[in-house]
């Protein structure tokens, strides 16, 4: 190679360094470790995606993604702890005690769009870091870190834009969109985590793409709708699912709801934000049980003018409620279960005999159904007596319970 060709290579790539700084104290130990291994063994490797994004503009990032260019087969064997998943789009996971890291090797744009049976664009083929980059979605998901050189590659302006708060598609977003429409939901949950600007162009964009979601299999975009509500920022979120008349597509309630409704999904959704950002765990079960709820509650009202049996009412109200958004968007079989459960068990908290408050106390869904009682009790739905006598009850010490239950 000329010394031209390698210099003016060399100027391509500092033109895409940015010396931007990296505060590695926040980089878990084991990326840094598996990073370094693949190092020393002549790969390249960095971390990419949201984990860079996240420590740029001070949030504290929630995974790590490694991109190598060594091959599935060439990670797995340098690392014991590891195992190869996916057939089509084939990834490591390397485990540190409860700690999965994703390693995936560069990929580059299959020559020929092929779209495959799940309405995945075909996408397996190995590339460079450039053609990786090119295939991500949003310039700010987009930076690749070397922590050995303590640099970032940014190919995109994707630092430009972090500054800007400005989400920006890679590419040409129509096509980009049109790609791969679950690209428009990762818009606005970005948008909504990042309190970042979707420009005009792109709003109405992603608007034309919305019906194409019908197309995507529901396991996928479940995935993708949970991640809006589930990472932290749903109260934003919900706003802009509802700017977007997103919600008609997945739960019709959100958005036909009556003032209530929104009002009680609103407690929920700031319920779960404070959750979340106490490091508490978060059923999805919950919040879906959440979504719902007033379906399930108008209708167990209506029927239980028309029987002497009010569970009948309210396991009617829960079967009729399912059926109807299992034709709209299928809910996965082990959330229908916590749903169910929490739901069901809601009568019970009114019935204050002592055989039955330790029955429902040791129910395994007790807490769960406890905090929704308490979330439904903040609208009123539920007697402030109760309430407080629960609320006593659960912050009591075993002993001072049995006193409770006696008294
Ligand atoms: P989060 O903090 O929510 O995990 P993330 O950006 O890391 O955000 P992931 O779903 O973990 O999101 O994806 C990791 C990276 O993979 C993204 O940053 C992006 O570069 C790329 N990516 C994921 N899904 C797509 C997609 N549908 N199209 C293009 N690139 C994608
Ligand atoms: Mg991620």
């Amino acid at each position: 190679m000329s010394k031209n060709i390698i210099k003016s290579i060399k100027d391509t790539y500092n033109q895409f360094f940015s010396k931007e700084p990296i505060n590695q104290e926040l980089i878990s130990k084991n990326v840094l470790a598996i990073i370094n291994t693949l190092q020393a063994n002549n790969f390249e490797a960095y971390i990419v995606g949201g984990a860079i994004r996240d420590i740029l503009i001070s949030l504290t990032p929630k995974d790590f993604d490694i991109a190598t260019n060594a091959k599935p087969e060439e990670i797995r064997h340098l690392f014991k702890n590891s195992r190869i998943i996916g057939r089509r789009f084939r990834l490591v996971h390397i485990f540190f005690g409860r700690e999965l890291i994703e390693v995936s090797t560069f990929r580059a744009k299959p020559e020929k769009v092929e779209r495959l049976k799940n309405g995945i664009l075909k996408d397996n083929e190995y590339g460079t870091k450039e053609e990786d980059a090119v295939r991500r979605d949003f310039t700010c998901n987009a930076l690749y870190f070397d922590p050995k050189r303590n640099k970032i590659f940014d190919f995109f302006n994707g630092i430009e834009d972090l500054k800007n708060r400005h989400l920006n598609m890679i590419g040409n977003a129509k096509i980009r969109l049109a790609e791969d429409p679950v690209r428009a939901i990762r818009a606005i949950r970005f948008s909504a985590k990042l309190g970042f600007e979707i420009d005009n162009k792109l709003k109405q964009q992603i608007i034309q793409v919305l019906p194409e979601l019908k197309k995507i299999p529901y396991s996928r975009l479940f995935d993708e709708i949970l991640k809006i509500f589930l990472t932290g920022y749903a109260e934003n979120s919900f706003k802009l699912v509802n700017d977007f008349n997103l919600a008609k597509i997945f739960f019709p309630s959100l958005q036909s709801g009556s003032k209530e409704t929104i009002s009680f999904i609103k407690r929920g959704l700031k319920k779960t934000d404070e959750r979340i950002f106490l490091g508490k765990p978060i059923n999805p079960g919950y919040l879906i049980a959440v979504f719902l709820w007033k379906d399930v509650k108008i209708l167990q009202d209506n029927l239980a003018k028309k029987t002497k049996y009010p569970l009948t009412a309210l396991n009617d109200a829960i079967e009729i409620t399912l059926n109807k958004q299992n034709k709209i968007f299928p809910i996965q079989k082990r959330f229908i279960t916590t749903m169910t459960e929490i739901w069901q068990l809601q009568p019970r908290f009114e019935n204050l005999n002592k055989k039955r408050v330790f029955r429902l106390f040791a129910h395994p869904r007790f807490r769960a159904a406890y905090d929704f009682m308490l979330l439904r009790g903040e609208e009123n739905e539920v007697n402030e007596q109760i309430i407080s006598w629960w609320i006593n009850f659960v912050e009591s010490t075993d002993e001072e319970r049995k006193a409770l239950i006696t008294n």
